[in-house]
């Protein structure tokens, strides 16, 4: 701050390279930053001085210097470095090599781990690209003022050492959290053409902060979305899984709406916000998981997308069953052909996929209550899941509320309550909006009368 203060008077520039990229920052004490110590992992101080003893430059980076900035505890800590992984990993007794292409190391501290990742350079210009300019390999070390130049957004390319606790801010990053403002690094259309994953990036943060979105960063964004169809799916996959896990999806999806985002940036969201009665659905179901984040409670992949793609089933289940199938089987092929498409897309992990599957075969059982059914149903291991799923059905309007009431009440019943219950149900079998209206859907009215249900209920 001296220097750059010295310069002014004498009318000399930060110094810059070639590329015009500052390389020397802006270095801020504690009383100018502001951040608590408290706020950082003992862990993280364990590691950046590790490495400086070493003779090393170590400073906590990226997300979690944003975080300490705001005032906020980071989830995590990836620390940089001017060390190479091999003399890394030499430091600590748990510290792996991982990644073929650019390697990081991993630090384990118990269950902690921290990624430490030495400062990378530019993408060479003669770097391979997709046909659409997607960087596809950029793995040079570089010059640390090259690591902050490379990174996302002003906000996230600030460095902190936790031994002289400064903060070292190459683009203005202080400036635009002041200002709550989330600004790119470098020119917008060629930083969103050579990863276009920033896009979703920029939303996700803008909703999870409530920062503004800087309008040059923004422009050109509505025109580029389609690039995230060339992303491997797996990519846009943890993207979309972070955004949706933040504890803001709801706000996120709002500003993908308003920002005119929400079509061609994630396929699967076209289809969800596409259809009113998804939507509601929908929206119950992520502020229900919304809701879970904020208490740190923990949420099911699985759950979330079988609630996001819930309506697409519901349609075609409907369309199978006024094909003639019957209730059961329709619901499997209506499944697979979701699960299909939206693989393709998506890369919906098997895991979560075998849960999606189970959560919506189990829909149907809910409504037989007679016999043994509904006692088998108790023992499934999805119970719970699948019941939270059935009450987000009823709080939307799908089906009849009785049904998902009678559920509690079996469910918290003892043997003979139970036994009650279910001689209680000629009456309230035919109160049940799934059953009538699924049969009534056979006759060829389809998905019409599912959509009468929900407006009659709301
Ligand atoms: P979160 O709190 O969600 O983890 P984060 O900023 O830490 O936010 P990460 O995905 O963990 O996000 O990435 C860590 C850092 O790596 C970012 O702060 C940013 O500096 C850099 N980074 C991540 N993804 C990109 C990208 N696509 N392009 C450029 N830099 C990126
Ligand atoms: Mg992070």
């Amino acid at each position: 701050m001296i220097k750059k203060f010295i310069r002014k008077i004498l009318g000399v520039k930060n110094k810059s390279d070639a590329a015009g990229n500052n390389m020397e920052p802006d270095v801020l004490g504690s009383k100018q930053h502001g951040i608590d110590p408290g706020l950082l992992s003992n862990n993280a101080i364990r590691v950046t001085q590790t490495l400086q003893e070493a003779g090393f430059k170590a400073y906590v980076v990226g997300g979690a210097v944003r975080d300490l900035l705001l005032g906020v505890k980071p989830k995590d800590f990836d620390i940089a470095t001017d060390a190479t992984p091999e003399q890394v990993k030499r430091l600590f007794r748990r510290a792996f090599i991982i990644g073929k292409r650019f390697q990081i190391v991993h630090v384990m501290f118990g269950q902690d781990l921290l990624e430490v990742t030495t400062f990378r350079g530019p993408a060479a210009v003669e770097s391979p690209k997709d046909e659409h300019g997607r960087v596809l390999r950029d793995n040079t070390f570089g010059a640390h003022h090259e690591d902050a130049v490379r990174r996302d957004f002003t906000i996230n390319a600030m460095y902190y050492d936790p031994a002289t606790q400064t903060v070292l801010d190459f683009h203005g990053g202080i400036a635009d959290i002041r200002k709550k403002t989330l600004r790119i690094i470098g020119v917008p259309e060629a930083r969103f053409r050579e990863d276009p994953v920033r896009m979703l990036r920029v939303v996700r943060f803008a909703a999870r902060l409530q920062f503004s979105i800087d309008p040059a960063t923004a422009a050109p964004i509505a025109v580029m979305a389609s690039l995230i169809d060339n992303v491997p799916s797996a990519r846009v996959f943890d993207e979309m899984l972070k955004l949706l896990l933040s504890g803001q999806a709801l706000a996120c999806l709002r500003r993908l709406r308003s920002e005119g985002l929400h079509h061609g940036l994630l396929p699967l969201l076209d289809v969800v916000l596409e259809q009113p009665m998804g939507e509601k659905f929908v929206t119950l179901a992520l502020a229900a998981t919304d809701e879970r984040v904020r208490l740190g409670k923990p949420v099911s992949p699985g759950f979330l997308f079988a609630s996001l793609l819930w309506h697409q089933v519901l349609e075609k289940w409907t369309a199978y069953q006024a094909a003639g199938e019957n209730t059961i089987p329709a619901l499997h092929l209506a499944a697979d052909d979701v699960l299909d498409t939206q693989s393709d897309k998506l890369a919906i992990q098997r895991k979560i996929g075998s849960d999606m599957r189970d959560i919506w075969a189990m829909q149907p059982r809910f409504e037989r209550r007679s016999g043994k059914t509904p006692y088998k149903l108790l023992e499934h291991p999805r119970l719970r899941a699948a019941y939270d799923f059935l009450l987000l059905r009823c709080a939307s309007g799908e089906i009849d509320a009785e049904i998902g009431e009678w559920w509690t009440s079996f469910m918290a019943a003892d043997g003979n309550e139970r036994e009650l219950l279910l001689a209680a149900k000629p009456r309230t079998a035919a109160a049940a909006g799934g059953v009538k209206k699924r049969s009534a859907s056979r006759g060829g009215r389809g998905r019409k009368k599912v959509g009468e249900g929900i407006e009659s209920a709301q």
